[in-house]
């Protein structure tokens, strides 16, 4: 294929890839690599079969297979990496292809070896080994070297090619470039500057694999995992352009269908995933054997991608998983078997190198030379020809010499392109090579519209599920809208029988509603009555209230002027008292009259005590008059219970008459039934009189007898009914009599009992009169107490004022002898006179102002009680109030802690808010576009670097570009 390439390139430009160095043969490396049983394994009882005997060597069931190396089952991932996989990393970054591929059945440690536990440092498997190996190569080489480093991810399923790293791209073809190289076309490719870049892309890939899938285990055995990464490399100094590509594949699961129990979709999913298994055990046969006529790549999407690989321009190594169970032997063996089968082919590997201008004009010239050269040789030959077809013979010495030709032609440094074997595109026998070209591109051409048609039915078909779907959405819509309906008419025809009812109702409720409406009316009415009468008394409590302040008023008012009063009285007495000392004869007229006056208050006195002593005496009489009437209550009492007496006994006797009289009936009655019995007797014994006239003579005598007898029993009979009859009678009379007397006796206690209760009735008016009239003397009493107070304070005062007349009058009695002339004393007497006068004048106008304070006084009094009255009341509202307050003041307060709550809240949810709408934005600028930088060789860079990777100090920048293609 190499060469191949190199013998089109020819013709291209000199940026194209071509192999540089001489191609060297390179056999597939295998390696085979036997995991410990598992715990399903053991407990199922499988043995392990497989014996290790050398490093390279393996039997099984007697057969023994040579590999390149042969991992037991206890070897660590490192091993397995340094001795399976670490060269290819060097074979890469110095321009070659490179691939490594995981095969064996399902669960025999394929995605464990190949990925093993990611970021484990132990577990972890090849891809990220080589991954982190590639970049510590790449700090380690010369400065100049300029790296540019690219990845994708794929998966192949039913022998589609699904994009990892872009779900929208579910069915990639495979195409060649000029090269003739195999290429996924349109898979997505990622510029990556180190690992972890790497690895994001990774995981990024296989949570795409998640989300495409619903079984994880089940999927990964069924589809092909192919990671690429492709290494572009340019020295700086002298332009020189390598690239490798290195292709990590782990396989679908190569069981046997019949062996899983695969049935339906699976099984079509095992047999083409078998298929292009079995198409990859074709190629390795096809290329085994050495057929060179012709390999299969073109039967599946896989063997077309690893075409390179398998007896192509790669480095290809082939990692054999194996179970070493009992259980599993002959799958054992068959992945085995394809092991030793790929051993044996031989790939022809070549640097992939652009070439400089200068270069290939070297090889043009190079070229010219031997087209000069065999062009020559082809003269010679041509002669010689013409020689021989002219019937001459040539010498052996001068036949021209191919073979020497051909073996010396090219240098032992540059072997000519066509000798190089194992290319399939060389060794078309009777197709031409333009023809073959011709056919190829046609099945591009085709591969591609089948591809396209591929997707074109994908997408019909999706479609119709869609509208099948749509179909039978709407199918179901509408029996549900079916049913709905029936049900709504249904409901339909309750609702009209119910709409009668409510109706109907609806009439009983208006008529109600009129009553109703008719009643509130009224009630209205009275209401505005009560309000009104409300407003009314407001406004008379109102009065009430304004009259009341009024009067506080006034009794402020009165009680000053009375004050005031009293102090002018004092003053005035005292004035008197100045005045009094000349009028002595008219002071003791004074008194004299006060006398008068105290003695009709006396008077007074005495008439209320004797009224006093008269209730008293009354209500005495009143007292005796109960008694004896209590007396009388007790004699009817007693009367009542004798009468009560009589009538039980006489009831009594009542009841024992009736009985004879019942004995009496029965003993009638006795002797009725016996009359009956004998008057049937003797009937009987008239007819065997009439029956037997024979014996009428004998019988005469009898019946005689018997006649005397019966008139005799019925003249007793006769007299006892007669006796019986009076008797009776005498009972009857006795019974009236009774009767009679009972009812007497009962009417008689009927009026005893009316008797009674009007005394009862009396006596209680009279117990209440008497009530009244105790506390009416109780008042008297109290009155009496007051008057005895009043009559000792008034006689005190009587005494006093006496006392101060006594002074008074030895006062002026004093004075008067002190005074000189009696010849004065006329004139003195005439002044007196006029003073008395005044001071009558003085005394009168007191009087009338005491009368009226005394007024004040008891108007005052009274005003207090209702006050008084008015207290409480007003207190019980005033005490209502104050609770109303306190409520109120209590809701408002917890009102306002209720919003102060609300505000807290409120602010923190805004804070919140404003918290993560900062973060979002920060997040947003963070996922801005990023500019790429370039790394180099030689200098380890911690940084994550996005594209371009390069030895050197050189800084050119260059963006990220997904998705570009070669
Ligand atoms: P496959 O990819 O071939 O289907 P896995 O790699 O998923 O199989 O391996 C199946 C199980 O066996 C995993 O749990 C894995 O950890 C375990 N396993 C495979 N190979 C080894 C090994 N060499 N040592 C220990 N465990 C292993
Ligand atoms: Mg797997």
């Amino acid at each position: 294929m190499a060469l191949n390439a190199s013998s089109i390139s020819l013709s291209t430009s000199a940026v194209e890839q071509r192999p540089a160095d001489p191609p060297a043969e390179d056999a597939i490396k295998v390696v085979c690599r036997f995991r410990p049983l598992n715990t399903a394994e053991v407990k199922a009882g499988s043995k392990f079969v497989a014996k290790f005997t050398d490093e390279n060597c393996i039997t099984i069931g007697g057969k023994v297979y040579v590999f390149d190396k042969v991992f037991k089952p206890d070897s660590t991932q490192e091993r397995v990496y340094d001795d399976a996989a670490k060269s290819i990393v060097k074979d890469v970054l110095c321009g070659y292809n490179g691939t490594i591929f995981a095969y064996g059945q399902t669960s025999s440690g394929k995605t464990h070896t190949m990925e093993g536990v990611m970021g484990d440092s132990d577990m972890q498997g090849i891809i990220p080994r080589i991954v982190n190996d590639i970049f510590n190569h790449i700090y380690s080489m010369d400065e100049n070297l300029e790296f540019h480093l690219k990845c994708s991810y794929y998966e192949i399923y039913l022998d589609k090619i699904r994009d990892l790293l872009d779900v929208t791209k579910v069915n990639l073809s495979v195409h060649e470039d000029k090269n003739r190289i195999t290429y996924v076309k349109g898979a997505t490719e990622r510029f990556v500057s180190s690992p972890e870049e790497v690895f994001e892309v990774i995981e990024e890939g296989k949570s795409n694999r998640h989300i495409a899938v619903t079984n994880m285990n089940e999927h990964s055995s069924r589809s092909h995992s192919v990671f690429l990464i492709h290494v572009k490399q340019e020295n700086l100094e002298n332009q020189k352009k390598l690239s490798g590509k290195l292709y990590l594949v782990d396989l679908a699961g190569s069981e046997k269908v019949s062996k899983t129990g695969a049935e339906g979709q699976v099984l079509d999913e095992a047999k083409n995933i078998n298929k292009s298994l079995s198409a990859l055990g074709n190629v390795i046969s096809a290329l085994a054997e050495g057929v060179r006529t012709h390999i299969p790549y073109r039967d599946s999407k896989l063997t077309r991608i690893l075409q390179e690989s398998l007896g192509g321009n790669a480095r290809t190594t082939i990692i054999i998983c194996c179970s070493p169970a009992s259980f599993n032997e002959s799958e054992t063996k068959s992945t085995l078997d394809f092991g030793r089968r790929a051993k044996t082919i031989k790939n022809v590997v070549s640097v992939n190198e652009e070439l400089t201008a200068e270069e290939w004009k070297r090889r043009y010239e190079r070229e010219k030379d031997k087209v000069a050269r065999l062009r020559g040789k082809l003269e010679k030959a041509e002669e010689e020809l013409e020689r021989w077809r002219k019937g001459e013979t040539v010498s052996a010495e001068e036949q021209v010499s191919l073979k020497d030709e051909s073996a010396a032609a090219p240098t032992p440094s540059e072997p000519a392109p066509q000798l190089v074997p194992a290319k399939p595109t060389m060794v078309a026998s009777s197709i031409s090579s333009d023809e073959q070209e011709r056919l190829y591109q046609q099945l591009d051409e085709k591969d591609e519209e089948i591809t396209q048609q591929c997707q074109m039915v994908e997408k019909l078909k999706e479609q119709l599920m869609e509208q099948e779907e749509l179909i039978s959405t709407s199918r179901r819509d509408y029996e549900k809208l079916q049913q709905e309906m029936s049900r709504i008419q249904a409901e339909n025809e309750a609702a009209k029988d119910e709409v009668k009812e409510v109706l109907q109702a609806l009439e009983e409720l208006a008529l109600n509603y009129d009553q109703k409406a008719g009643e509130a009316e009224g009630k209205t009415r009275e209401f505005d009555v009560l309000n009104e009468e409300l407003t009314q008394k407001q406004a008379q409590l109102n009065s009430t209230l304004s009259d009341l302040q009024t009067l506080k008023d006034m009794s402020s008012h009165q009680k000053k002027k009375t004050n005031e009063m009293l102090a002018s009285l004092l003053m005035d007495l005292n004035e008197i008292g100045q005045a009094i000392g000349a009028p002595l004869v008219e002071n003791i007229k004074l008194g004299e009259k006060v006398e008068e006056e105290f003695t009709a208050a006396r008077l007074l006195v005495a008439k209320t005590k004797t009224e006093v002593k008269n209730l008293v005496h009354r209500c005495t009489s009143l007292e005796n008059t109960q008694t004896d009437c209590n007396k009388k209550i007790d004699e009817y009492e007693k009367n009542l219970a004798e009468c009560r007496l009589k009538l039980a006994q006489t009831e009594g006797r009542i009841t024992a008459l009736q009985e004879t009289s019942k004995e009496i009936e029965s003993r009638k009655r006795a002797l009725e039934e016996q009359v009956d019995s004998l008057n049937h007797e003797c009937t009987r014994l008239r007819a065997q009189e009439s029956l037997g006239p024979a014996t009428a003579q004998a019988d005469t005598t009898v019946k005689e007898a018997l006649e005397k007898q019966l008139e005799q029993n019925r003249e007793q009979h006769q007299k006892q009914v007669q006796n019986l009859r009076d008797e009776i009678d005498a009972k009857q009379a006795v019974i009236d009599q009774l009767r009679d007397t009972t009812q007497k006796l009962a009417c008689q206690q009927q009026q005893l009992q009316d008797d009674y209760g009007k005394l009862k009735s009396e006596e209680s008016d009279r117990s209440s009169k008497l009530q009244q009239l105790i506390l009416a003397q109780e008042k008297r009493e109290q009155a009496r107490k007051d008057l005895n107070g009043l009559q000792e304070t008034v006689s005190k005062e009587l005494q006093t004022l006496l006392n101060l007349r006594k002074m008074f009058v030895n006062d002026l009695q004093n004075r008067m002898k002190k005074s000189v002339g009696f010849e004065h004393a006329s004139l003195e007497v005439a002044e007196d006179a006029g003073g008395s006068l005044a001071q009558k004048q003085k005394i009168s106008f007191l009087e009338t102002n005491l009368e009226q304070l005394t007024k004040v006084h008891k108007q005052l009094v009274r005003d207090n009680a209702d006050l008084r009255c008015e207290l409480p009341k007003l207190e019980k509202r005033l005490r209502a109030t104050m609770e109303r307050v306190k409520a109120l003041e209590a809701a408002l307060r917890e009102a306002k802690e209720g919003a102060m709550r609300d505000r807290k809240r409120y602010q923190y949810e805004v804070d919140r808010i404003k918290e993560a709408v900062r973060q979002k934005n920060l997040a947003r600028r963070s996922h801005a576009a990023q500019i790429a930088k370039p790394i180099r060789a030689g200098q380890p860079q911690h940084v994550t670097h996005p594209i371009g990777i390069r030895g050197g100090g050189g800084m050119t920048a260059s963006t990220i570009k997904n998705g570009a293609n070669d």
